[in-house]
């Protein structure tokens, strides 16, 4: 059985095609990009009106296959933006009724953790998923697909684009920030903000500007500012970057060691986009070995949002799919715990 999953979440469109035994045969994506500002919904939707029809052609014809051979549709229902949501979900639908073939819609949070079982052949793991507007750590308990902590306010990708837009970097920031980090050497103390299992990001945002903002000397005033004699950083912008990634990474990293000590848990697997940063990686790994549990990093292809994901959960979620084609609905505001896992 051959599954074609679209997902449409954020910035992202993209199309997977993947079989029943977790054979891969295409995973294509379209990202919205933009220098100035944050994602704007109803740019990302035209965006994806732009991209959909091409992204999924492309899919098709790295896959060598004919829509004809798909058996099954799939695409993220949420949590996500609703107009680009809807983008997505159309085009699924319009798909699975010119194939009639059943379609089902899946969670976007939930497909990270299980692209990453089968990529990594982990059994029961610890998710913690990093990424721009979510920021969880999640595991299987009681039939549902549990938060065990997660962001009380932005997502930690968010948090990092932001400031490093506020710095004149471009968006994406993570990449900008893991690279500028690599020279920083002297940590400076920033906010720690962990509540109970729960993480926040907003104080330290302002703590980071605050610090890029000072100056070494404040008694100029602000004639002599407009001078230009006010140039001096206090802070080398190399050091509010590695301090960012210290403090904002172990936050993360004290939260899924707790998760996987309260659970008893002995696999940890990574998904979401600032899940590819090395510092991250290697500090979950340091964590993992003194606690004598297995660490897994999927490809950087599964971290970041895919259409992979959407179809491999399509097949585990194949006995929910359904033809009843009016029926279906995105649902922005889905919860990782509000879905029952019936497939486990
Ligand atoms: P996602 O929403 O999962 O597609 O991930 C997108 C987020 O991942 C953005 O906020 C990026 O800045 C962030 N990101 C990507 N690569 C890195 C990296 N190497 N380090 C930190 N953050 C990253
Ligand atoms: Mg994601």
């Amino acid at each position: 059985m051959l599954c074609l999953g679209i997902e449409s979440t954020a910035h992202t469109f993209g199309c997977g095609i993947i079989d029943s035994k977790g054979k891969i045969y295409a995973n294509v994506t379209d990202a919205y990009k933009t220098e100035t500002g944050g994602i704007h919904p109803s740019e990302a939707k035209l965006h994806h009106e732009n991209a959909k029809d091409k992204v999924v052609e492309d899919a098709l014809k790295a896959a060598n296959l004919k829509l004809e051979d798909i058996d099954l549709i799939s695409f993220s229902q949420g949590p996500g933006l609703a107009p680009c949501l809807l983008v997505g979900m159309k085009k699924a639908t319009e798909l699975a009724k010119k194939l009639k073939v059943p379609i089902v819609g899946v969670n976007h949070c939930i497909a990270h953790l299980e692209i990453g079982k089968l990529m990594t052949k982990a059994k029961d793991p610890v998710l913690l998923y990093p990424s721009g507007a979510n920021t969880q750590v999640i595991a299987y308990e009681g039939g549902k697909y549990r938060v065990f902590g997660e962001t009380l306010d932005q997502g930690v990708g968010n948090f990092i684009d932001s400031f490093a837009r506020y710095i004149g970097l471009g968006f994406p920031g993570g990449p900008k920030i893991e690279k500028l980090a690599l020279n920083g050497k002297n940590y400076i103390e920033l906010p720690y903000v962990v509540k109970g299992m729960d993480v926040s990001f907003s104080g330290i945002l302002t703590n980071l500007k605050q610090k890029y903002d000072s100056l070494e000397n404040q008694r100029f005033s602000g004639h002599q500012k407009s001078k230009g004699f006010f140039s001096a950083k206090k802070y080398k912008v190399e050091d509010l970057a590695f301090s960012l990634q210290e403090t904002v990474f172990a936050m993360l990293v004290e939260v899924s060691e707790r998760a996987m000590a309260h659970t008893g848990k002995k696999e940890l697997v990574l998904g979401g986009g600032v899940a590819c940063n090395k510092r991250l990686q290697q500090m979950c790994r340091i964590m993992c070995g003194e606690r004598n549990a297995k660490f897994f990093v999927p490809p950087n292809e599964v971290l970041v949002d895919n259409g992979l994901m959407i179809s491999w959960l399509g097949i585990v979620q194949r006995k929910q799919a359904t033809k009843d084609f009016n029926g279906i609905d995105i649902k922005p505001y889905e919860r990782t715990d509000d879905v029952i896992v019936t497939w486990r």
